[in-house]
């Protein structure tokens, strides 16, 4: 009778430290989520505002421009921030650097 009491206590109290093993996975689980979402919340590659200076738009995940500033670009520009290749980074830079500077979208000119 003793026995039986003891062997039932014994399995209840594994069965409260599996869930509580559980639930501390968990709870040490949520910090990782909410940096990961903060994180991309706050990268500049994810903040979508046009980064031409006087443009208030917005441009689309993967989108260089908004499509008003894009379409401005001449059109040997947007040909060659088109290709997708080792240069692909630098020619972003000059398209930034250029609009920083002031640079009319219209007259950027970019021949890497
Ligand atoms: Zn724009």
């Amino acid at each position: 009778m003793g026995q039986a009491v003891t062997v039932e206590i014994v399995i209840r109290v594994i069965a409260l430290l599996a869930a509580a093993v559980a639930f501390a996975a968990a709870w040490s689980a949520r910090p990782a989520v909410l940096r990961l979402r903060t994180h991309g919340g706050n990268s500049p590659m994810s903040a979508l505002n046009c980064p031409s200076p006087d443009c208030n738009a917005q441009r689309r995940t993967g989108q260089y421009l908004c499509w008003d500033c894009w379409d401005a670009l001449p059109t040997l520009t947007r040909r060659a921030l088109s290709i997708r290749d080792d240069l692909a980074r630098a020619r972003l830079q000059i398209l930034h650097r250029q609009l920083a500077a002031g640079a009319p979208p219209h007259e950027i000119e970019i021949r890497l």
